[in-house]
């Protein structure tokens, strides 16, 4: 048995507190029976919970280390029937979600999950997971831009927080960096260098916390293991 709200927290309904705000709002029912108190124990898997009367499934809890290829959206379907991430998870009888998102044409390492405690916590700024990135921009950044990056640079959204950025190799025309953030904000690597003066030609997510590509190709995905999960919570 497992407390209400951490069953809805789960299910991936809403966060352990606004589940508890639906529960003392009257809008849980368990078993048909309106629960508007707190310390009720539930099993998932046996009692009928209705949340605003839409009765909540919990499945087998999955979360798979995906390897985004190129032009594939991070999204569960497309209107224009572009290649989603979710076309390479349709073998499987559960319904994962990205959790944040790469580019169209970003490559590199996402997590998809159904368990949404999990997404919620890892979305969640406070946990300041690395995310690491190479990142090939165009021409050669002087120490001052890459000062710039390593400070915060002034987007249209606001300042950043610093970034940890490495140069790697460079030729002529680009160079390869590595730049390790923890926010996610929209396009953030590439408006970052675009706004130092490196527009960016390649990006690729190589790493999350201690997650990263090692084995996989693009476009495979394995399962996270046990040990993994557990480091992640
Ligand atoms: N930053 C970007 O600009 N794009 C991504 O896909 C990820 C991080």
């Amino acid at each position: 048995m497992e407390r209400l709200q951490k069953v809805m927290a789960q299910a991936g309904i809403a966060s352990r507190r606004q589940s508890e705000a639906l529960i003392l709002n009257g809008h849980v029912r368990v078993n048909g029976q309106v629960v508007k108190t707190l310390g009720v124990k539930v099993d998932p898997l046996l009692d009928v919970i209705e949340v605003k009367g839409k009765r909540i499934t919990l499945e087998k809890k999955r979360t798979f280390l995906f390897y985004k290829p190129l032009r594939v959206i991070t999204s569960m379907s497309d209107p224009q029937g572009r290649k989603v991430v979710a076309d390479y998870f349709r073998h499987i009888p559960e319904r994962v979600y990205p959790v944040g998102r790469l580019d169209y044409d970003t490559e590199g390492l996402l997590l998809l999950t159904n368990d949404g405690e999990l997404a919620n916590r890892l979305a969640h700024p406070r946990y300041e997971i690395d995310k690491c990135y190479e990142v090939t921009v165009k021409g050669k950044p002087s120490r001052e831009a890459l000062q710039l990056l390593r400070r915060g640079v002034r987007l249209e959204d606001g300042l950043t927080a610093p970034a940890k950025v490495r140069v790697l190799a460079s030729d002529e025309t680009s160079t390869r960096l590595e730049m390790i953030i923890h926010e996610g904000r929209n396009r953030q690597v590439r408006r970052m260098c675009e706004a130092v003066g490196h527009p960016v030609l390649h990006l690729i997510r190589t790493r999350l916390a201690f997650l990263t590509l090692e084995g996989l190709k693009r476009g495979q995905a394995r399962e996270l293991t046990a040990a993994e999960l557990k480091r992640l919570k």
